[in-house]
């Protein structure tokens, strides 16, 4: 049986004052809720922030990217032992806004889930189609395209415990939610095609839904069957919000 898991993905938002109160309120808020993993991917400098607030509470947060390289010459990254050294988690590889503005190819996306995973981490990998490819009919294919680089470099270990979130380009940021059939048969497809390579894997991976997740929306899409919790982008910047969000994960 998975364990439902609710993910914020603050983006490029925040600032140490809102940070504070968001932390304090989720902290405060989600105290009795046990029945559902949650955590928050922070933008890197508040990741100690993040320690500090969270350390002791059931929250664990992460971060929303990682260098593909274990340390030197790469001006600008930040490397997952640096992660871990601020209590991280979790870290998301491959989300959409970062291959299309920043041109992160499908191997390196691999690299990064796989350092992750060998410094402790657990990545967060983001697959979905665009709205061209959905009505071209090719939506399992580019979908398929994504994942199979990570199926072939990672051994069925390194996919154990690991997540997938399945994010509709065409749903993220946009007021366009799945419908919760729609997310289910995509979230079905992502688990066959696991257990086609690595059986033992597929059925531990917890495969999330992303894509314009709000407190209206997440009962009845977190209830689907094969659907094991959300990544929230927008949602997650408001502690009610993201609240409801978790209570109505189970
Ligand atoms: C996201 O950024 O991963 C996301 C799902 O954003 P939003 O919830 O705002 O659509």
């Amino acid at each position: 049986m998975r364990r439902k898991l609710v993910v914020g993905n603050w983006k490029m938002n925040g600032s140490l004052a809102q940070n504070k109160r968001l932390l304090d309120s989720l902290a405060q808020g989600l105290r009795d809720v046990s029945h559902v993993d949650i955590a928050v991917c922070v933008p890197y400098p508040y990741l100690f922030q993040a320690q500090a607030v969270l350390a002791g509470t059931s929250i664990a947060w992460g971060a929303q990217n990682v260098a593909s390289h274990d340390n030197g010459a790469y001006t600008g990254e930040v490397s997952a032992a640096m992660l871990k050294e601020f209590g991280a988690s979790y870290v998301i590889v491959g989300h959409s806004e970062r291959h299309g503005a920043y041109g992160e190819s499908a191997a390196n996306i691999a690299e990064k889930f796989a350092i992750a995973k060998g410094y402790g981490l657990t990545p967060i990998f983001c697959v979905g189609e665009t709205l061209q490819e959905r009505e071209s009919g090719v939506m399992e294919y580019a979908i398929a395209n994504q994942l199979d680089p990570i199926l072939s470099v990672s051994g069925g270990a390194l996919l154990d415990q690991a997540v997938i979130a399945y994010e509709p380009v065409w749903a993220i940021g946009t007021n366009k939610t799945a419908t919760p059939e729609q997310a289910r048969a995509a979230h079905s497809f992502i688990r066959e095609r696991i257990a086609a390579l690595h059986p033992g894997a597929a059925e531990s991976v917890r495969i999330l839904y992303g894509g314009s997740v709000n407190s209206r929306n997440a009962a009845q899409l977190l209830s689907m069957s094969d659907i094991d919790g959300g990544l929230i982008g927008r949602g997650s910047l408001d502690a009610d919000d993201f609240e409801s969000i978790c209570r109505a994960a189970c």
